[in-house]
């Protein structure tokens, strides 16, 4: 059976592979030379003076919020439409993750909401925005609204690595935030097989991140506490390490890392082409009748990691259900993002939580993320289009 076209699929060259091998041959297995190699790459590209790699996506959003210092007590506030990742790194730390809705248009965070709810919270610690389908959320407004409230901005990004702000700087360049979260899953934009990354302007931050990254153990020129223990005369002893704080094992592999560094070369190529597949799907729905791009802004300054069309399905006398199986049939698997987070059992412990937040609960109801990656060929993309267009006939 022919693979079946998805979503979201990777893209692995010789270049690719070749990099992965040389470490295999000649390397450190774990973190060695390959891994701050990376950093300095993804640092230069988005334009932040530090970036720390960690393991996968949710490791970055988890100690960046540690790092951050939201603890018990506090309230970290995200979009509803998002992966649980950006709202799941509060409660690991005991804090009360919490949402506002989002803009109907851009499907981000929605600044005056965000301002409604910061207003009447007095614990909120941190906001975390989610650049959703790779579409920079308004962080001016966003950055003005935390620091009115003392808030701390972590922009989760694992959509947008490669998008711009609305000032034509790149995102991730910490410019309106504290530090910006990477991931680079498969279905990302650069993949290193499971892998992430926190950027900083902020000094105290990125050493900070360095230790949580592995164990709490003091780096860089930490200043040692265990006086009895570090030295012999005036010198550290050659053995002696110290944890700090509570930290993790968050470490990626220069493996991934050498992987890493080679997808970001091609980086702007594959911008290029998903930016030229999404216009393609654009021109194919414009003024179409029940059928419309669910992001009005899909314009040059997204990174373009999810196309999502809005389908109103009860219109066409359908379900999303039938209407995903009928695409599955003709080798074409779409996705749904997302299932708005208080929608969770987890999130949800007493029950339904239907009509908090109903822009993002709107939205879900007719979304349908359509293949959107660099290998799909104009051929694929013209069966999904025909099939959608046979399907809502
Ligand atoms: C993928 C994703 C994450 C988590 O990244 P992983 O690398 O899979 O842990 C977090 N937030 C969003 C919005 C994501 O899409």
């Amino acid at each position: 059976m022919k693979t079946p076209i998805s979503y979201g699929r990777h893209f692995i060259d010789e270049e690719d592979i070749a990099s992965v091998v040389e470490v295999m041959r000649h390397g450190w297995l774990t973190q060695g030379p390959k891994v701050p190699e990376f950093e300095a790459a993804v640092a230069a590209r988005v334009g932040a003076r530090h970036a720390v790699a960690v393991s996968n996506g949710t490791a970055a959003l988890h100690i960046a919020c540690a790092a951050a210092g939201v603890s018990a007590g506090d309230t970290v506030i995200t979009s509803p439409n998002t992966f649980v990742a950006s709202a799941n790194c509060a409660a690991y730390l005991g804090a009360t993750p919490a949402l506002a809705d989002i803009d109907p248009e851009t499907l981000n965070l929605d600044p005056a909401e965000l301002a409604r709810h910061c207003a009447k919270n007095q614990s909120v610690r941190a906001i975390i925005p989610v650049h959703f389908a790779g579409l920079p959320c308004d962080m001016p407004a966003i950055q003005a609204i935390a620091r009115k409230h003392g808030a701390c901005v972590i922009e989760d990004a694992a959509h947008a690595l490669g998008a711009t702000y609305e000032d034509g700087s790149t995102v991730g360049n910490c410019r309106y935030s504290d530090m910006t979260t990477f991931s680079f899953h498969p279905v990302k934009m650069i993949t290193t097989g499971e892998g992430g990354m926190i950027t900083t302007n902020n000094d105290a931050l990125y050493r900070k991140l360095l230790r949580l990254r592995s164990h709490g153990i003091n780096k860089l020129d930490d200043p040692l506490q265990g006086k009895d223990h570090a030295f012999t005369g005036p010198e550290i002893n050659a053995w002696y390490y110290e944890m700090q704080e509570l930290g993790f094992n968050y470490r990626l592999t220069d493996l991934q890392a050498a992987l890493g560094t080679s997808q970001l070369r091609k980086l702007d190529l594959f911008l290029e082409r998903r930016r030229e597949l999404a216009n393609r799907y654009n021109s194919a729905w414009k003024d179409h009748p029940v059928v419309r791009p669910a992001q009005s802004d899909t314009g040059s300054r997204s990174a373009l990691h999810l196309y999502v069309l809005r389908i109103a399905f009860d219109r066409i006398g359908t379900t999303r259900h039938a209407f995903m199986k009928r695409l599955r049939e003709k080798g074409i698997v779409a996705q749904v993002h997302y299932i708005p987070v208080h929608f969770h059992p987890y999130y949800a412990p007493n029950g339904n939580r239907k009509g908090e937040f109903p822009h993002a609960e709107n939205y879900y109801e007719e979304a349908l993320s359509l293949p959107l990656y660099y290998g799909l060929s104009n051929d694929e993309q013209n069966l999904v289009i025909e099939s959608i267009n046979d399907l809502v006939k």
